[in-house]
């Protein structure tokens, strides 16, 4: 007898140990989505220009992108060597291309736009609570993440990576993996997409080509819905470095910084920047070209996502910059970059369609920071990184620095920014679009003002448009700390 207790006692034991065991994993099993008013998010995060890796997830696994420092140095040298041997600007140039193709060589893609060598990135396939490095995220998309892990519950947030130098209809297919992932595995019937930066014409490749019947709701993030003139510019070898575009960079950068700010005015006063812009003119002039024919082009001219993101207005001339009289050679990678264009095309009539539906979106685009001054375009107003013309739905934007005047009516008085620099009057869907001046790229850094936004972005019931809450008008302004206040 004294056995069989003591056998019971043991089994009772070590059920005791295990149950909090089951009951953790419960959690999940005791949840039930027709109660649940939390819509699993799908995060689609932006580029990741580093965060791409050859031979992904082997024992060789190494950064695409080359940056050892020693072969930097080593190229730096040698371009400085070839210059002093061959008395001459050309050898420095050659020095740079040899370094510039060394960096990036491994992003290269072959001729019909898919990736040339063995790169990949990290796959999230389970919910972001898995990952640590999601779990405990601070800034960007990764911040947004573990905001969302927090406000809406274990198992109910999924973070896409790709590899974002692919055909947005292929990383299509990584979304629509997630998102039947999160639908399958919470029960729930729909998810709410959050696109940031690049993930923004990712997600237009995955409503155009899987539908949007599993979407609730679509944010797009400081997004390039609309593409984004820096690529435009780019493949249209439209490189240019403008002095006053370089002032403007640098005085932003040095805003904080009393002596640095006044170090660019008097530089600028003396006419510093005019001077170096006319050395720069003379690269560009001279060497242009040859750079884009050697480098840009075979590293960066098949790269489908930015054909998808040139504006239809520089698509011919992009196509003849790039392969000007060899159409025909180039025909299979430029049947997939008409199928990216015509996609972009259909966009603004897929959405309407999609609100008709039911179902909802925000624009969420920024302004008050110059972008980078390489491009011919470099004056429009931007985030720092893209213009506020596409992230906006092609609002009317003021060029950087600038208003749209005293005189500017705008067509609905409502639309036009306090400062009168941005009127969402002409944008696609101005009555879902937030402008928010001076906060940076892809903000909603963890534990923020603005991530507060982004949970009631994602969780408010009741009618759904911009400035629907009080808390947060359609035109807002952001400090450093991304503290949000009316504009
Ligand atoms: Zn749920």
């Amino acid at each position: 007898m004294k056995k069989v207790i003591s056998i019971i006692l043991a089994i009772s034991m070590i059920f005791t140990l295990f149950v909090p065991a089951f009951a953790d994993n419960g959690e999940t099993a005791e949840h039930n989505p027709a109660e649940c008013k939390n819509v699993p998010v799908i995060i689609v995060r932006g580029m990741d220009f580093g965060g791409l890796y050859l031979d992904c997830g082997t024992e060789n696994e190494a950064p695409a992108i080359n940056t050892d420092a020693e072969m930097i140095v080593k190229g730096v040298f040698s371009a400085i060597g070839k210059g002093i041997a061959k008395f001459s600007f050309d050898g420095i140039i050659d020095g740079v291309k040899d370094l510039a193709t060394d960096i990036f060589k491994s992003l290269s893609m072959d001729e019909n736009g898919d990736s040339l060598y063995n790169v990949g990135v990290p796959k999230y396939p389970e919910s972001a609570d898995n990952y640590e490095n999601l779990r405990n995220g601070e800034g960007f998309e990764l911040g947004m993440t573990r905001t969302c892990i927090e406000a809406f519950g274990e198992g109910h947030t999924y973070y896409v990576n790709y590899d974002w130098r692919l055909d947005p209809y292929v990383v299509a297919d990584d979304i629509n993996e997630t998102v039947n992932a999160a639908i399958e595995n919470t029960g729930h019937d729909k998810v709410n997409i959050v696109c940031c930066s690049m993930g923004g014409i990712m997600t237009v490749a995955y409503l155009t080509e899987y539908g949007y019947e599993k979407v609730n709701r679509c944010l797009f993030m400081s997004s390039t819905f609309c593409g984004a003139q820096v690529a435009s510019d780019l493949l249209c070898g439209k490189v240019d470095i403008k002095a006053e575009n370089l002032y403007n960079m640098l005085k932003n950068m040095t805003a904080d910084n009393k002596f640095l700010s006044f170090i660019i005015d008097a530089l600028d006063f003396v006419g510093g920047f005019d001077a170096l812009t006319k050395v720069t003119d003379f690269i560009l002039d001279n060497y242009k070209d040859e750079v884009f024919a050697d480098v840009i082009k075979p590293i960066f001219g098949r790269m489908l996502t930015l054909w998808g993101l040139t504006q239809p207005e520089d698509y011919e001339n992009a196509i003849n910059y790039m392969f000007g009289g060899r159409n025909e050679e180039n025909e299979a990678f430029l049947k997939r970059t008409d199928a990216l264009q015509e996609m972009m095309n259909g966009r603004t009539a897929l959405i309407s369609e999609m609100l008709e539906n039911g179902v909802e979106i925000a624009v969420v685009a920024h302004y008050g920071t110059p972008v980078v001054p390489v491009y011919e375009n470099s004056d429009f107003n931007g985030d720092g990184t893209l213009e506020t013309y596409q992230m906006s739905g092609y609002a009317t934007v003021a060029p950087y620095g600038e208003t749209l005047g005293d005189d500017y009516v705008a067509k609905n008085p409502e639309y036009l920014s306090p400062d009168r620099v941005v009127d969402l009057s002409n944008a696609l869907f101005p009555e879902y679009t937030y402008i928010i001046k001076d906060a940076p790229h892809v903000a909603g850094s963890y534990g923020t003002d603005y991530a507060d936004f982004l949970v009631w972005l994602l969780s408010y019931e009741g009618e759904f448009y911009a400035g629907a809450s009080e808390k947060y008008p359609q035109f807002m302004v952001s400090d450093g700390s991304q503290k949000l206040e009316k504009f």
